[in-house]
């Protein structure tokens, strides 16, 4: 079965500025495309998954995801690196506007858009790695059933979290990607910390 790397959008590729929907708001992250060229090396798939309520809240609108979507893979071919699919959710249960108002199976930390990637490409989920910068990330990851949830944390905010590694650089994420991760069950006794850079926590 096929490992992939999981990612977050705003926050993991490009630097979160709210309700980022144009190109020219675009700031990428240090080290993402060499990131996403270690998972090509590894054979991973590369999977977006990003909550997107700024849909939901008319701010802009799906065409402008869209657009911006293609802009953004055009930009990761042009590094090297496939990105398969962004799956992308626009509702939100409080602040969205009309059919958008609902609390969504999609929006993290729910699963569904993890699971409708898995169905897709037929992931190996307990072999893949997700890299997320909030706990909602980390969670969709959990309950998904993904093998390794990696908090991008580069401010150092030190939050309890149940991620299975945390780092405070995206290329310190590409040694876990080397690692095929085990799933929790196979591996009850070994289980995985949440130190900095990636080191088992104290
Ligand atoms: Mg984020």
């Amino acid at each position: 079965m096929t490992r992939a790397l999981i990612l977050d959008r705003d926050g993991v590729i490009n630097e979160d500025r709210g309700y980022v929907h144009r190109a020219e708001d675009v700031v990428f992250v240090d080290g993402i495309f060499d990131l996403g060229r270690a998972a090509r090396d590894h054979g991973m798939r590369i999977v977006v998954v990003t909550n997107q309520a700024g849909i939901g809240r008319l701010y802009y609108s799906e065409d402008d995801f869209q657009a911006l979507s293609a802009w953004m893979r055009g930009r990761f071919l042009s590094e090297g690196v496939l990105i398969d699919r962004i799956y992308h959710c626009p509702c939100h249960p409080v602040h969205g506007i009309g059919a958008y108002r609902q609390d969504s199976f999609d929006r993290k930390p729910n699963p569904g858009m993890i699971l409708a990637a898995q169905r897709d490409f037929a992931l190996d989920l307990a072999a893949s790695v997700l890299v997320g910068d909030r706990e909602s990330d980390i969670e969709a990851g959990g309950r998904a059933g993904v093998g390794a949830t990696v908090l991008f944390d580069p401010a150092g905010e030190g939050l309890a979290s149940a991620c299975s590694a945390r780092v405070g650089a995206l290329r310190d994420a590409i040694p876990l990607l080397r690692a095929a991760p085990q799933s929790r069950r196979a591996a009850p006794d070994a289980p995985a910390g949440c130190g900095q850079n990636g080191e088992p926590a104290r």
